[in-house]
């Protein structure tokens, strides 16, 4: 007999796709499903400021063992509710003589999942969900961000790049230029004839216009090229090869502009967060030949699959605003195989809203809620295209 909360319970989470539970027993079942299990656990468990005792290697190993060994004699059951066939609750237990054990369980606190299930019309979002997502992966998302998340029992979808599948963290190759242009006196110059750049560049703005500019161009090499660039652009400046002890001496500097290496991605995912694409190298898509779009947008997902061990359905594109993404990035995205893909800006959601240009708003500490409601709402973009001209994001998407 159900209970009425029960009852409504389940209605509850009917709306979201169809409500299964699944018994495992065999060997095979029960491997495969063991990490979403262990993953779902410490995400839990972190969420509330405690430590899963799977957080440890050999905890897992002990869970894996026994349950082969349980399996073949029958006792063993891992149980799974499903809902719209995304596994949010976790039963590891034992059933013999007629009686279950209920030994270790867990459920899944994300709506990234749910998300998911959408985007594939798999089950129905919940009026006013909230996805939140972060783009680049700076070191400051595990040290500052990922506190205050869990605190607050949220989940976010990080965006991050090829530097993230490095063991040594490193800068994004735009800001890395930024900084160094800002590092430089005024009395700069700089003559990189191969791209017609001539300049000597006086004060902040005028650094700020030349370094846009250069990041356009430079889009259009491979990363390799663009890093030589770069090389010769320090030494233009007069920055001795040194140039950036000052931000990696720094602790908060360090946060902030060094990228998370493949380490620290684990620790991400492992305190139950979620990762998507944003491409290997950050460049300005639609600046770069289409075979290097394709492979940026195509290799960060399957680098980040390798590296994660899990599917990466979501991408992030460079920028993201309406210069750096054209209708060939979109298809690409969703050629590579992803389910969704974001821009930067924007806003107007629904069920119409374009899979591979989703919107975005900016949420920073002085937004005012009529502001915020103005931008989800979509009523800045419906101004900017029926008064500025600018392009349909959806046209965009179509
Ligand atoms: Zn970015």
């Amino acid at each position: 007999m159900q209970s009425r909360n029960q009852r409504r319970g389940l209605n509850a989470l009917t709306k979201n796709g169809p409500v299964v539970v699944r018994h495992l027993r065999s060997r095979g079942e029960i491997a495969d499903a063991l990490p979403g299990f262990a993953e779902a656990h410490v995400a839990r468990f972190l969420a509330t400021g405690r430590i899963s005792n799977l957080i440890r290697p050999e905890r897992r190993v002990f869970l894996a063992e026994l349950a082969k060994l349980l399996s073949d004699s029958g006792w063993m059951n891992l149980s799974r509710l499903l809902v719209g066939g995304q596994p949010i609750a976790w039963n590891y237990g034992f059933q013999f003589a007629g009686t279950w054990f209920w030994y270790q369980p867990t459920f899944d606190l994300s709506l990234i999942h749910i998300f998911l299930a959408w985007t594939e019309g798999q089950q129905q979002l919940p009026s006013r969900s909230v996805l939140l997502t972060c783009d680049d992966g700076p070191r400051s998302t595990l040290t500052d961000m990922l506190p205050v998340l869990q605190e607050l029992e949220l989940s976010c979808l990080f965006f991050v790049t090829g530097a993230s599948l490095r063991e040594s963290p490193c800068m994004l190759w735009h800001e890395e230029m930024l900084l160094m242009f800002l590092t430089a006196t005024d009395a700069c110059r700089l003559d990189l004839a191969e791209i017609s750049v001539a300049a000597h560049p006086a004060g902040r703005q005028e650094k700020q216009l030349l370094w846009w500019d250069l990041v356009k161009k430079l889009s259009r090499y491979d990363e390799s090229t663009r890093r030589k660039f770069v090389e010769k652009i320090r030494v233009q400046l007069g920055l001795p090869s040194n140039w950036s002890a000052a931000y990696t001496a720094d602790l908060a500097a360090c946060r902030r502009f060094l990228m998370l290496n493949g380490d620290e991605l684990h620790s991400l995912t492992a305190a139950g967060m979620c990762v998507g694409a944003h491409t290997i190298s950050h460049p300005m898509l639609s600046q770069s030949p289409e075979e290097l779009s394709w492979n940026e947008i195509s290799e960060s997902r399957r680098g980040l699959e390798s590296v994660l061990g899990e599917r990466v359905w979501a991408m992030a594109y460079p920028f993201g605003d309406l210069a750096s993404v054209t209708r060939r990035e979109l298809e690409m995205a969703e050629r590579a195989g992803y389910k969704c893909a974001f821009l930067n800006f924007g806003g107007g959601f629904g069920a119409q809203t374009a899979r591979f240009a989703w919107p975005r708003v900016h949420v920073v500490g002085n937004i005012s809620l009529p502001e915020f409601e103005a931008h989800v709402s979509g009523f800045y973009r419906w101004l900017r295209e029926g008064l500025l001209g600018e392009q349909a994001v959806t046209g965009l998407g179509g």
